[in-house]
Order: C-alpha cells, then structure tokens, then sequence
C-alpha cells in the first residue's frame, strides 16, 4: 500500500503548512494501528502517552525550538529498552519485565523529539527469520496475510508497511532488519558494526548485534543513523566518531556482482532476472559493473551459526529466573529455579540454540568449531575488505526468494537458516548494508536489493543507493 506519509521532511512540511496537526497525525496511526490488530505487528501501543507527547511536540514547533524528529512517529522492537516501559524480547522469559533504563537509540530519538508509538513483535530473542517464533504469536506480512512478514525484526517491517508509524527500529544480527524489508517492500538500513551503541539492546550476539530503521525512504534511514550514532560511554565496540549524513556528489559507481550468490541454486528466476536487467541498465547508465568471486558463500551461514551460538549461549545465561521476568511456580532451591525457569520460559528455537552454543565453545570441541569458526569469520572479512578496496558498494539480491507461506519453514530449522544466505556476510564482517526495494514477483510478492559497502563510509552506500532507487524507478 501507498503510505500516507514516506518521510519525515513531508511530514514537517505539512505541519508546517498546517494542513495537519501532530495531534491529527498520531490519532491516524493510532486507527491505523487500530483497523490492522490482526496482522499483530503491534504487541504493546502507548496510547495515552503518544497524545500527551503529540502536544509537547507541538508545542516546541510553535515555539521553534523542536528536533530534527519532531513529527516522526516510531515504533520499537521489542528488544530495545525504553525506561518505565515493558520489553520481552517477544519471549515468556521476560514476560511483565520493564526497563529500568533507555537505550541510547531510543533516547537519542526522544532528545530529537521523534513519538514512540509502541512496542513491535519480534522472534524471539532476535533469532528467527519469519516472526512466527513470538510468545505474542505470529505477525502477518500485509501484502499478502497468508506469508510471513520475514524476521526477526516482522514486526517492525509490518509496521512501516501498512503504515501504522512512519519508521520502525529493528536489530540486524544477520539480516534481521534486511530479509524483513525486502519482504515488505521497505527499507533497512544495518549500519557498520559500532556505528550505535548496542546500550539497551537487548544482546542476542554481541560482536553482530547493531540496531538499525526500517523507513519508507533514503532521506529518513540516513536522518535516523545520523541521530543515533555516536559514543555514548557505555558500549566498548562503539566508534568514536558519529555519522553526519551529508550528500555525497552523485559520481559513477564501480560495481562488484558476486557470481556465486547470482548463480547461485535456489535464487529465483523472476528475482535474477530483475537483478539482471537491474545491472544492464546500470551499465547503460555509465557505471562500471564487473562479476567477481566470493568462493565462501557455503560458508557463511555455518561461521554465522557456530558464532552466534556461542555468544548467545553465553549472552542469555542471565535468565535465570531470579534476575528478570518469568520464575517457575513450583520451583524449590536455586537449581531448580534455574531449571525449570528456563525450560518453561525459552521457546524451542531459543533452546536450540543455547545448547548448540554450550557445545561448540566446550572444551574438546571449542577448538574443532569455535576457533575455526573466528578463523574462517577473519577470511570472509579480508575478502570482503579487498573486493571493497576495488570498488564502491557490493551488490545481491537481499534474498533468494519472496516472503513464504505461514508454517512452511517451521520444521526445517536449516531451511530457516538458510534465508539469510546473502546478508550475513555483512554482519560477519561488520560492513554496513542496506535492502531497497527492488521489485515485484508476478504474484505481487516485493523483493529488495542489497548493497554492502565499506565501513564507516555510510554517505558512500546512501550515494549509491540514490542512483540504484533512480534507476529501479525507472524500469
Ligand atoms: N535469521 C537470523 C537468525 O536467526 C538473523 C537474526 C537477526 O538478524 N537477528 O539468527
């Protein structure tokens, strides 16, 4: 669907006119949100809250002293922290559990006077790819209701889809902000690794963990970045310089295709051939494009898996039953209370994945798995930074195929892993990356491109992908 608003500059140009007022505004996404409960994006919508806030706001524009977000309603994913308000991370494990702090993103959004509208389902601690493994159930992707939105971040990409907030926040670890947006026909933006403080964030993986929007537009990917970037003083892998989001003089771009992701078994015929008239009309437009070899893609989801395993074995230790959210009734003694806390309050994949992570860092296999995992995550890095040192961005399809049906991945947990295929390479080297929409299956279904670029030099992969959306809309 076309939303009422795709960024925040019309926004503030129409609150300015008045043709609206942010009062009016909020009321519209909360009927929107409203009239769409049953797509379940929404776990939690502050109501009350956003009305108050709305006038606040409002009054600063009056008096000229409002953030560059004023106007901008946002939802949250439900693993980022916002005090005196409940966060899960969609598990029952922390059910009823409300932060005692805000994270530097979502504080940073406030200072700049953007509206949190509520609280978005997710999978469960971050670790899916369809949204169907929350404790809140399901969401519903609103092209078509019968197929799941992506994940983990399905809330979120639902949300800014059928336009009940302007912009969502969702976490990428291995593509959890990317696959849901191309799946949505939104945008999402993983910025480098260490460009926003992971403070607050809930920690699924630590060393790939970045939180990142899902947005309508470039303008407003970019503007949000800009606004949560920086030091804080409480993250040790955070960068010690902010993004500034500034226009880079659009130049032509030189090109890396990896031929093992574009022929690749398992991409979609209608997405390749898109991709690859995508990739004629960028010749014909002046840029360089070449085909280069990327010999690791078998590898990347199992380094992806062996490591984030391990880190969310050791990450999600501190549910216990003691320190947060759900405790067994029945439990007597402190090992039982760890027990049966945990075994009640994770779900199956959580689970999986705890022992999966136990077993690779034990000792006599710790080195046969996770050793050799960081050794091979090191070798992708230096690939990716040598194709990088030859050209500007990197481009795939962000995924092998279009959003499926409800159900259908559920019980082959491999097939599941295997829908990050071409965005975790990003996370286990850190580059920032970014899906756009690309296009349209015969049956409607949305696919996105992904861009990859070198670290830090996000201005550089917002230039490129400028001339890719110019180039997409027109064909
Ligand atoms: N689908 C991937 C996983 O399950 C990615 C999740 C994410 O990026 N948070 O781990």
């Amino acid at each position: 669907m076309t939303p009422r608003y795709s960024s925040v500059t019309e926004i503030q140009k129409d609150l300015g006119s008045g043709v609206i007022t942010l009062t009016e505004l909020v009321q519209y996404y909360l009927d929107r949100i409203q009239q769409n409960q049953h797509l379940n994006a929404f776990v939690e919508v502050y109501a009350e809250e956003v009305v108050s806030r709305a006038k606040e706001v409002e009054s600063k524009i009056k008096s000229g002293t409002a953030g560059r977000l004023a106007g901008m309603v946002v939802g949250l994913k439900d693993n980022l922290c916002y005090k005196d308000h409940v966060v899960t991370a969609s598990s029952k494990i922390l059910e009823g559990f409300t932060s005692l702090y805000t994270s530097t993103a979502v504080q940073r959004l406030l200072d700049e006077d953007a509206i949190i509208i509520g609280r978005l389902s997710c999978d469960e601690f971050a670790m899916g790819s369809s949204n169907e493994k929350s404790v809140y159930g399901p969401v519903l992707n609103p092209v078509n209701e019968k197929c799941v939105p992506g994940g983990s971040s399905g809330g979120s990409a639902a949300a800014v889809a059928a336009d009940l907030c302007l912009a969502a926040l969702g976490s990428d670890t291995g593509g959890s902000i990317r696959q849901p947006a191309a799946y949505t026909n939104v945008i999402g933006l993983k910025p480098t690794y260490g460009r926003i403080s992971r403070y607050g964030l809930i920690a699924y993986a630590s060393s790939f963990d970045q939180i990142g929007p899902l947005t309508h537009s470039l303008e407003d990917a970019f503007l949000l970045l800009d606004v949560m970037s920086g030091p804080d003083g409480f993250d040790g892998t955070l960068y010690n310089e902010k993004y500034t989001l500034s226009e880079v003089e659009a130049k032509p771009l030189k090109i890396a295709v990896l031929k093992d992701c574009l022929y690749r078994e398992g991409l979609n015929v209608e997405i390749k051939e898109r991709f690859l008239s995508l990739i004629e009309k960028l010749k014909n437009e002046g840029h360089t494009i070449e085909e280069v070899n990327f010999p690791f893609v078998d590898q990347l989801v199992p380094t992806y898996y062996v490591l984030t395993t391990a880190e969310a074995s050791s990450n999600l230790s501190r549910f216990d039953g003691i320190h947060y959210g759900y405790r067994a009734k029945e439990a007597k003694g402190i090992e039982e209370t760890y027990k049966k806390s945990r075994t009640e309050g994770f779900g199956t994949e959580v689970k999986r994945r705890i022992m999966l992570g136990t077993f690779v860092l034990s000792s006599g296999y710790y080195d046969a798995y996770y050793s050799r995992a960081q050794k091979v995550r090191r070798v992708i890095q230096n690939k990716t930074n040598e194709i990088l040192s030859q050209f500007d961005v990197i481009i795939t399809p962000t995924t092998a195929d279009t959003a499926f049906e409800m159900g259908k991945k559920s019980a082959d947990p491999i097939a599941m892993y295997l829908e990050d295929i071409f965005t975790v390479q990003a996370n286990l080297s850190g580059h920032p990356a970014i899906s756009i929409p690309l296009g349209k299956k015969k049956n409607e279904m949305p696919f996105g491109v992904q861009l990859l670029g070198p670290s830090f030099q996000e201005n550089h992969l917002l230039q490129a992908a400028r001339q890719l959306e110019k180039c997409i809309s027109g064909f």
